[in-house]
């Protein structure tokens, strides 16, 4: 899960950044609303964290002009303001979730899958193609019900392909979503990822459209 995270507070940043980076978060981080807002544009998250009281634009102007540039983006407040009309505000100006700090971390965790099961329209935790199942709360994918060992990329991109059965991606926006902007990104990365993945799970688990990109595959043919 692609994951924007907006905190100043240097050690609490760094702390929920490593957590959901071990939970399998692809987490970009910034510290206040302006990077906030040029992130938001520049790519697509699947999820953003949003403190309030950060250094330049207060965060509710942040989730304002957020949504003004038609960015739906699920937005998760994270905030010490604790007032039930902070939290009435936070959600009229268009966030999805609200949590008081001190937090409890797998309860944000929990929030966030379900955040990401909501946009993507999912009702079950876990996400089923044909033979294979992932389940997202402990980053596990089943091949005829037997665990399969898949590495951070090659999860994350079969988790994107299944998020979306439907949908064909370009190259470039599989880059996207795979990598924050300080990765080093090789140019055929994205198709290592795809052979690994058929190695792995049978060569029809991701189908080529021929000079488009990537989709899901009917792994019964
Ligand atoms: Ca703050």
């Amino acid at each position: 899960m692609k994951t924007l995270l907006v905190e100043d507070d240097p050690l609490l940043g760094q702390g929920i950044a490593d957590a959901l980076n071990y939970h399998n978060h692809l987490v970009e981080w910034v510290r206040c609303g302006q990077q906030a807002l040029n992130f938001a544009e520049a790519s697509e998250f699947d999820v953003i964290i949003l403190d309030l009281g950060l250094p330049d634009i207060d965060g509710l102007n942040v989730l304002k002009k957020l949504r003004n540039k038609n960015i739906t983006t699920p937005i998760l407040i994270l905030t010490a303001r604790s007032t039930s009309g902070e939290k009435v505000t936070g959600l009229d100006y268009g966030a999805d979730d609200y949590m008081v700090k001190p937090f409890d971390l797998p309860e944000l965790l929990a929030r966030l899958r379900a955040l990401h099961r909501r946009e993507s329209h999912q009702k079950s935790p876990t996400i089923s193609h044909q033979n294979i199942r992932i389940d997202p709360a402990v980053a596990s994918v089943f091949h005829n019900d037997m665990i399969v060992d898949l590495s951070r990329h090659e999860y994350d991109l079969l988790l994107l392909l299944m998020t979306r059965p439907e949908q064909i991606f370009s190259r470039q926006s599989l880059v996207d979503k795979l990598y924050t902007w300080d990765n080093d990104v090789g140019s055929n990365t994205v198709e290592v990822y795809v052979h690994h993945l058929r190695k792995k799970l049978g060569k029809n688990v991701i189908k080529t459209i021929r000079g488009i990109g990537y989709r899901l595959g009917d792994c019964t043919e």
